[in-house]
């Protein structure tokens, strides 16, 4: 009922310019990065040194502005790589009083510390009673040779299949952890998607493949990485088994099949009304997509976001999101948007009734969809 609640107030919202305080958070933990990925230009940036520590997160995480957050995305540069990232994280558990789930997308370079950091994680919410759920994603992009080389480190894949199998350890000891994998579509593994499958399906369930986006976030215009015309056809196909595979994220390759062919998005976003982001100097973003800067870490977060400058961001969003595929906050389109989901899944029955059953197997493991539910 609460998810029907919620969907009829977004549903409102939506059709003003206003927002609403945000449930979900992408906080960029740093801009600094230890890989060298040819999709991405973050790493080729001189090295940002005025990022945020945990007293700053204390205080700033402390507005009223993020009272009603329940989803924490933890992205970067490479997020590992802060050296205070479990202190972080922890004032974020004590400060954030509705918070759901943490997720973090890791290129697992550093496996001693990512596992040390996320055993003290847990060992934290434990103490601290809190129905918390944290999840991690090792972003492997395929066989060795392959990985190596989008990545631009000759160790990357011995390192995140090495980061992956100590989570692995880590996720069967404790129920409200888990690890899954990404991969990243681009030139150089389209050919070798299907086999990519293959492989990951043997090591986790929480599989997730994403087309790599040209964005001012990646600060990556000038790289060339994107999938052709001509391999196209490689990516639908692939999508559409998918689908039929994992029909809890059928509803996205859905939608990025009618994006690719179609060259719009057709699905609604609830960045710059539900989901904000903040980078990791403390500006305030409408999205991960846009530079414009909404309130720097002096500023009332909230006077901002519900000021103008936002009201026409919000305006204008209809436009600036048809070239867009982002699905950071997915799970807000799953449990605040919902209309267009359940729409989804209404008129693809087989689909549904395999979904069903994928909740209703977690539901019994007091899991994740009951953790969402139960909050
Ligand atoms: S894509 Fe991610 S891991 Fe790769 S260089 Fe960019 S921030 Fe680092
Ligand atoms: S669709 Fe993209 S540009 Fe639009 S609000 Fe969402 S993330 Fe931002």
């Amino acid at each position: 009922m609460s998810i029907l609640k919620n969907a009829i107030e977004t549903r409102k919202i939506l059709r003003t310019n206003q927002g609403l305080y945000p449930t979900f958070i992408i906080y960029e933990i740093t801009k600094n990065c230890n890989s060298r990925c040819v999709m991405c230009n973050i790493w080729n940036k001189e090295k940002t040194t005025d990022e945020l520590n945990y007293i700053d997160i204390k205080k700033i995480f402390s507005q009223i502005f993020f009272k009603e957050v329940k989803y924490l995305n933890l992205s970067g540069g490479e997020p590992f790589i802060k050296k205070d990232f479990y202190e972080i994280v922890k004032e974020f558990i004590i400060t954030l009083d509705k918070l759901n789930m943490i997720s973090v997308a890791t290129n697992g370079f550093l496996t001693n510390k990512i596992k040390n950091d996320i055993t003290e994680i847990l060992k934290f919410i434990k103490e601290q009673k809190k129905n918390i759920k944290f999840s991690v994603t090792v972003s492997i992009d395929g066989p060795s040779d392959i990985h190596n080389k989008i990545r631009g480190v000759k160790t990357a894949y011995d390192a995140a299949i090495s980061t992956f199998n100590e989570l692995k350890k880590l996720s069967e000891q404790a129920d409200n952890f888990t690890v899954g994998i990404e991969t990243v579509i681009c030139k150089y593994n389209i050919d070798n998607i299907e086999e990519i499958y293959k492989v990951h399906k043997k090591l986790t369930s929480h599989l997730n493949f994403v087309p790599a986006i040209y964005s001012s976030f990646f600060e990556n215009q000038d790289l060339d990485f994107a999938i052709g015309k001509e391999d196209l056809p490689k990516l639908i196909k692939f999508y559409k088994h998918l689908i039929k595979e994992t029909p809890h994220l059928a509803y996205f390759y859905e939608n990025a099949i009618f994006f690719l062919t179609r060259y719009y998005r057709n699905f609604p976003c609830l960045g710059g009304v539900l989901t904000a982001k903040i980078d990791s100097q403390g500006n305030l973003f409408p999205c991960l997509m846009t530079k414009n800067i909404i309130a720097t870490k002096n500023e009332d977060y909230s006077e901002k976001w519900f000021g103008e400058k936002m009201n026409q961001f919000r305006n204008k969003k209809g436009d600036i999101c048809k070239k867009c595929l982002s699905n950071c906050d997915m799970i807000n389109n799953y449990y605040y948007e919902f209309f267009d989901v359940s729409r989804y899944y209404a008129t693809h029955p087989i689909i549904s009734l395999k979904f069903l059953k994928i909740i209703l197997k977690d539901f019994l493991k007091g899991g994740y969809y009951a953790l969402m539910i139960s909050k």
